[in-house]
């Protein structure tokens, strides 16, 4: 295991990518203490464009018995509550998040007006980590370039997988909806 190379939708910033890694690490750190007390291996927080914290999020599925409850959908809906708003657009927000979003989230953060997204883990290796599905979503970068979302990725991602290879040592619960369609 290495560090992955930071993937980006726009040249790469290294200032970006240091403040990126210092906000995610910092997540890393405290995700034992989220998981210790029933929630998911995955955290999200947002900013404004100042560096100011705005909210910050685990995910929730099993504690909130909600497959919505994905740490970047409970993040928005905090944001957006403590805000007064459905549209962060005019907000300038940044979100950090200790993984690559699924699909799911991935809607949820082009409907809150969230301008930049930086991830840590893949997709790839979460998958390979955890055995989610993360869901189909091609070329999303570029799709989110389009729309002027600036998305940085890879951040981190050593320490990343490390902490979730932990949380799967630890044998907590890998929630995974049933399916009858035929392997993928
Ligand atoms: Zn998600």
């Amino acid at each position: 295991m290495a560090q992955a190379q930071v993937v980006a939708n726009e040249p790469i910033d290294e200032g970006k990518v240091a403040e990126a890694k210092r906000i995610i690490l910092d997540m890393q750190k405290r995700l034992p203490a989220y998981t210790a007390k029933g929630s998911g291996p995955f955290v999200a927080a947002i900013y404004d464009s100042k560096g100011n914290l705005i909210v910050e999020a685990a995910n929730s599925v099993v504690e909130g018995q909600c497959s919505h409850n994905h740490s970047e959908m409970n993040a928005i809906r905090l944001a957006e509550e403590k805000l007064g708003t459905y549209n962060l657009g005019p907000h300038r927000l940044r979100m950090y998040v200790t993984a690559e979003p699924c699909m799911m989230c991935l809607g949820g953060i082009m409907w809150s007006g969230i301008e930049a997204v930086y991830y840590g883990v893949s997709s790839e290796r979460v998958e390979a980590i955890t055995g989610f599905d993360e869901g189909y979503k091609p070329d999303w970068l570029e799709a989110f370039r389009k729309r002027g979302i600036t998305v940085y990725g890879n951040i981190a991602s050593e320490e990343g997988e490390k902490a979730l290879m932990q949380y799967m040592a630890e044998g907590r619960i890998v929630y995974k909806p049933e399916r009858r369609t035929e392997k993928r």
